[in-house]
């Protein structure tokens, strides 16, 4: 078995932290949260719900993994008013994302990964139109999937906020 932990350090990731996947709760009041739309990527993304999959598809999905890790790409602004900061860092963390399940499909690795954020792959998504254009990259955020981030990360002993002059973007991994 690889050293999961080096790897995603390898990748770039500041965190890499053991994860039970007995602590993931698939809350309704998170999709509520994606409906609401603050992000302006509900029903605009494959990656996204509706089109990501049902609560009970993702529950069921993690059901078949045994461990887990909390991966976090952490960077500076100036403050939480810094977008421009703050967009690079989620550049960073997506290229770190999908550096690292890359690694893992090369070594015949089962796992389930959730991402950060709506898929940024193609400048225009092609959704409803026309199929994902790249469905072997495409990882629904654990929010998508109706994780509570923060609790997730307070129920693994993570810190989840790191002071106004940084920012945190928090994905996992599930495997066995
Ligand atoms: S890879 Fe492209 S088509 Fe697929 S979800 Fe991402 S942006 Fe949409």
């Amino acid at each position: 078995m690889i050293d999961l932990k080096a790897l995603a350090h390898s990748c770039g990731f500041y965190t890499a932290a053991d994860m039970d996947p007995k602590t993931l709760k698939f809350m309704s009041d998170v999709r509520s949260m994606c409906a609401a739309d603050r992000c302006r990527s509900y029903g605009k993304s494959w990656s996204c719900p509706p089109a990501c999959g049902e609560l009970e598809y993702w529950e069921e999905k993690a059901s078949h993994y045994s461990k887990g890790l909390i991966l976090q790409t952490v960077g500076d602004r100036e403050d939480s008013y810094d977008f421009e900061a703050m967009m690079e860092v989620s550049e960073e963390n997506k290229r770190q994302f999908l550096a690292f399940t890359d690694a893992l499909k090369k070594e015949g690795l089962d796992f389930l990964a959730m991402s950060a954020g709506a898929c940024t792959i193609c400048p225009q998504c092609t959704y409803p139109d026309a199929p994902c254009r790249f469905p072997e990259k495409l990882y629904p955020s654990m929010e998508a999937c109706g994780l509570f981030v923060s609790g997730v990360c307070k129920d693994n002993g993570v810190p989840y906020y790191y002071g106004e002059e940084k920012i945190a973007y928090t994905c996992c991994l599930l495997y066995n």
